[in-house]
């Protein structure tokens, strides 16, 4: 993307500020100006500069009402099971749902599997089944790196546009609490590994007014969305307010939590290379119509084709809620990400990520346009500029 078109060098003045303020690019409360041993540790600045824009990417989330799709389908003489349709928490559940997804897929006895798509579903489904012993074979019509899993934002959000209230089937809830605690558990063995696949950060949510909850309102006709986070507290860290003595922030109220990160770029190249290492092949193809899968050589099959089910299965109950992320350069030393006026940082290690997530969950809701919009980039960058230029004017 030309820089050109973003008003090239619309940095804000302020943001130079740190470094000949003597604080090296890092942002102190009022404790570490006291000098109390209390004094928190000072985190290093955001740079959130518009030149520092790489790209602008938009994913559509494949949501469905109901929840995730895993009914088991006879298209000829294949078996297909599905696993798509998970809206805002593909990664978060991808494990679990994997495991519901194989043990059906295995449930005849079939050892020769194949899975259809190499996006976060089909990634962890055609590794949980060469871990169980099958032969996998992933066929899909776009390369990992085109997936709209790489374009997602890479946090924890296993209860994220994942069913709308009222819509699901009976014994749902546990379902999800199940899925949601096997992807938890399985999240543990790659956090530590070289490269961070997946790592933990601490989290800031900035007000300046009372807190507001994100799930308030919903409008622009999207339905009230499931929250089930209640059931799962034991795995989630809670946010908890920061004191004002230890507030780095130029703003009222602050809540500290900590999240799972998943650095997408490294972890996707994980699960893909592990996957071929135990033998696994992948194939790309893309099917038209289900008809076309009678053609493969495996009796098994499972969709992974997350948005693309829609057209593939013709399955208008898939609705998109768009999103968009501005990437901008790394910073390693970066471990914390925010969120403030209605845009959420995350620092990953491949890019920091830059949204505009709305004042609630319905932003982007029903909304198919897969093209970028460069002053919803922009505005999402300038929003965390003032923040930073505040910051350092306070200082
Ligand atoms: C902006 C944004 C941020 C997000 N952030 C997060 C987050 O932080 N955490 C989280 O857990 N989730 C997040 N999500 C949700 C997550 O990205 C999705 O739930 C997830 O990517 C769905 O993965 P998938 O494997 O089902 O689909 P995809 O990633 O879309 O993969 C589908 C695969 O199927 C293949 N395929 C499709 N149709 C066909 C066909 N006809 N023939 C052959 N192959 C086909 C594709 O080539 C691809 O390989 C986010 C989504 C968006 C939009």
């Amino acid at each position: 993307m030309g820089m050109a078109t973003l008003g090239r060098r619309a940095v804000l003045a302020g943001l130079g500020g740190f470094g000949a303020s003597g604080l090296a690019g890092c942002v102190t409360g009022p404790a570490a100006r006291l000098g109390s041993v209390a004094r928190p540790p000072p985190l290093p600045a955001i740079r959130a500069e518009l030149d520092r824009i790489t790209r602008v990417t938009v994913c559509l989330r494949p949501f469905r009402k109901a929840g995730p799709r895993l009914d088991v389908e006879a298209v000829g003489d294949k078996t297909v099971v599905h696993n798509y349709g998970h809206g805002g928490s593909g990664w978060s559940l991808s494990w679990g749902s994997a495991e519901i997804a194989v043990r059906k897929a295995l449930a005849g006895g079939a050892r020769d599997v194949a899975v259809i798509g190499c996006g976060a579903l089909g990634l962890t489904t055609a590794t949980v089944l060469r871990r169980a012993g099958a032969n996998v074979t992933i066929y899909a019509a776009d390369r990992l790196a085109d997936t709209r899993s790489s374009r997602a934002t890479g946090t924890w959000s296993p209860d994220s546009r994942i069913a709308a209230e009222g819509e699901v089937a009976a014994g749902f809830p546990e379902l999800w609490e199940g899925m949601c605690r096997t992807s938890f558990r399985t999240f543990q063995d790659y956090v530590g590994l070289a490269g961070a696949p997946v790592e933990w950060s601490d989290r800031y949510s900035l007000s300046d007014g009372p807190p507001a909850s994100r799930h308030d309102d919903s409008g622009g006709g999207a339905p009230r969305f499931v929250e089930y986070a209640d059931r799962v507290r034991d795995i989630m860290p809670r946010q908890t307010p920061v004191a004002a003595a230890d507030n780095p922030f130029p703003v009222a109220n602050v809540r500290r939590g900590a999240a799972l990160q998943f650095n997408v770029t490294e972890y996707a190249h994980v699960l893909m290379t592990d996957f071929l290492l135990a033998g696994g092949r992948i194939e790309v193809r893309k099917f038209n119509t289900p008809g076309e899968l009678t053609a493969l050589k495996e009796p098994v099959i499972v969709n992974c084709t997350g948005y693309g089910a829609r057209a593939l299965w013709k399955d208008e109950s898939v609705i998109p809620v768009r999103g968009q992320i501005a990437w901008l350069i790394p910073q390693p030393e970066l471990r914390y990400g925010l969120y403030y006026k209605h845009v959420s940082v995350l620092p990953r290690r491949d890019g920091i990520v830059f949204q505009q997530v709305g004042a609630s969950d319905a932003y982007g809701y029903g909304d198919d346009r897969e093209v970028p919009d460069l002053e919803e980039a922009r505005t999402a960058v300038m929003t965390i500029a003032e923040l930073y230029d505040r910051m350092a004017r306070a200082t």
